[in-house]
């Protein structure tokens, strides 16, 4: 009876051992954009959580009682920064008490730290949050232009390898992997948009800076007076005159906005609304970070094409 018990406790060490030794990193990644980059790293090593959905405003999230539960077992957050998430993401750290993704650790991650920032205001980031800009620190869309993807994914790859050490040879490889597959993916793109070098678009909310900066495309103005602003009479009325001089072609917007505005605005300047998804699985079936890219481009592409 003793040596059955023995052998009980023994082998329930090693299922303990055997599970520990086995058993995937949780990463939770706030958008499913980072989350489509650290899958592209930790492939079947990790288990990633991303809390909003590809078809929401990544400003407002509808935070659920689940992300809590989640992040409490995370053994890595990854958010994007720059206020991007400041309305429904630091109260949920908080409620998740877990020291392992808390600031300073390497288990917390800001996309955002390695990136050539575009669009920051020139009054402080309080002043422009009291005016209504969701974009204080400069615009956070960045992971729209495919570029800065090779930079976070990169950044995650360190990350990963410094949790995990004992998989960091698989991750850089990943890493080498997606790299490579980027880059060629990269010249084919901007090969496609080289025609239309220097076009302009309007777009609905800054969204599309990054990825109009990469592709030489010319952003003459929003339909938001400012980011997070709702487009005014006023304001619509001064852009019409404006597009119509510029000869702009495309009104570019994300799937989750109202219509209305955009049609109208098109309906009076002759220019073509397009909706695109904003993150990876904002479509359906288009869910990594490339496709997502090829979809986008496709789009974009075959409107300014008319
Ligand atoms: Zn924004």
């Amino acid at each position: 009876m003793k040596l059955k018990h023995q052998i009980c406790f023994y082998l329930f060490l090693l299922i303990c051992w055997t599970s520990t030794v086995h058993a995937k990193l949780h990463v939770v990644a706030s958008t499913p954009d980072l989350g489509a980059l650290a899958r592209e790293i930790g492939k079947d090593k990790v288990e990633i959580t991303s809390l909003a959905k590809p078809t929401e405003d990544p400003h407002f999230v509808d935070a659920k009682p689940g992300f809590i539960v989640k992040l409490n077992k995370a053994d890595m957050l990854i958010e994007g920064g720059l206020h991007l998430e400041i309305g429904w993401l630091p109260n949920l750290v908080i409620g998740a008490r877990n020291q392992k993704i808390l600031a300073g650790t390497p288990g917390y991650f800001i996309a955002a730290a390695n990136i050539q920032v575009l669009e920051i205001p020139d009054v402080m980031p309080d002043r422009a949050r009291e005016m209504g800009d969701v974009h204080p620190l400069g615009n956070p869309h960045f992971l729209l232009d495919p570029f800065n993807g090779k930079v976070v994914a990169t950044n995650i790859c360190n990350r990963l390898c410094k949790i995990d050490a004992a998989n960091s040879a698989y991750y850089k490889n990943n890493l080498n992997d997606f790299v490579q597959r980027l880059d060629r993916k990269l010249s084919e793109w901007q090969k496609k948009l080289e025609p239309f070098k220097g076009a302009k678009i309007v777009t609905y909310h800054k969204t599309f800076s990054y990825l109009a900066h990469r592709f030489n495309l010319h952003v003459i103005g929003s339909l938001e007076p400012k980011p997070g602003i709702p487009p005014s009479p006023a304001h619509i009325n001064n852009l019409i005159p404006m597009m119509k001089y510029e000869g702009v072609k495309i009104i570019l917007t994300e799937t989750f906005r109202e219509r209305k505005t955009p049609e109208f605005v098109a309906a009076q300047t002759g220019a073509k609304v397009v909706i695109v998804p904003i993150m990876p699985g904002g479509v359906k079936g288009v869910e990594d970070f490339i496709a997502f890219f090829d979809y986008n481009i496709h789009q974009i592409v075959s409107a300014l094409r008319g």
